[in-house]
């Protein structure tokens, strides 16, 4: 589903991302840790196209979003780029809902002004969303008037109503204090049983080894290692194991 070849990326000279290769399947969840600047959000950022990557190639079903040409990176064109982004959707840290508009609105704007979607269904999926992750008795309410942790699961309902088949998350719980938190995993563990596959840049490890089908450990702009729970969990790296030591 998505595949990043030999990413690199610099800022100012600085080398954040160093040969990062990965693939995601379809369905999968896959999680990123790794202390802090060791380039997880840069390479999320690098995978959605956010920020343009120095080297390497990103793929999404086979299709190429970027490429090499005479020792640079292009990418494809805007139209091909847009199809692209269409499979997947984002989940930052500060929710980004728009504030001057109710929670449905939020969910329901973009399948209707973008994807064109006729109102009555892309409102039915809305308040089907809204079940999902709890909050059908909020469909009226404006932001402002919602928790942070009742705001990032609309964000999650308003990021799957653009069905994609991939959705990234970006620490979706940091800014959440440990009871919102809680409810927010619990929203994400319970979309597994959607089969969309999931990337999930996070710092809570007992979730990660929890929901992951496979995890990516980095550090300093590489991959330390990846692989299963299990395989991470009990893993002999001495890095692996001094930075999940610190997690207890
Ligand atoms: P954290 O867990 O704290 O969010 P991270 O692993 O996500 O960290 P990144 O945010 O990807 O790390 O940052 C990696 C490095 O890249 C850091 O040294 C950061 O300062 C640098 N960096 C990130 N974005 C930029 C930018 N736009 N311009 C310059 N440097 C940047």
């Amino acid at each position: 589903l998505l595949e990043m070849n030999h990413i690199q990326k610099s800022f100012e000279g600085l080398s954040v991302l160093k040969d990062i290769s990965l693939s995601v399947d379809k369905g999968e969840v896959f999680s990123i840790i790794g202390p802090s600047g060791s380039g997880k959000t840069t390479l999320l950022r690098c995978a959605t196209m956010l920020e343009t990557i120095d080297g390497g190639e990103i793929l999404y079903h086979g299709q190429r979003a970027t490429w090499t040409e005479n020792g640079k990176v292009v990418y494809a064109p805007k139209n091909e780029r847009k199809q692209i982004s269409s499979m997947f959707g984002l989940v930052f840290q500060n929710y980004n809902l728009f504030p001057h508009m109710t929670v449905l609105k939020n969910i329901t704007d973009a399948p209707v002004r973008v994807q064109k979607r006729e109102k009555e269904e892309a409102k039915a999926t809305a308040m089907e969303l809204l079940r999902k992750v709890g909050m059908e008795d909020k469909a009226g309410a404006y932001p402002c008037q919602l928790s942070g942790g009742q705001q990032q699961r609309v964000a999650i309902a308003r990021a799957l109503a653009l069905h994609p088949s991939i959705l990234f998350f970006d620490e979706p719980t940091s800014a959440l204090d440990p009871e919102l938190t809680a409810e927010v995993l619990k929203v994400i563990k319970s979309l597994a049983d959607l089969h969309i596959a999931m990337v999930i840049v996070t710092h809570e490890m007992s979730f990660a080894k929890d929901i992951s089908d496979r995890i990516l450990f980095m550090a300093g702009g590489v991959i330390v290692e990846q692989g299963t729970p299990d395989e991470v969990f009990s893993s002999n790296n001495e890095r692996t194991r001094s930075f999940l030591g610190r997690y207890g």
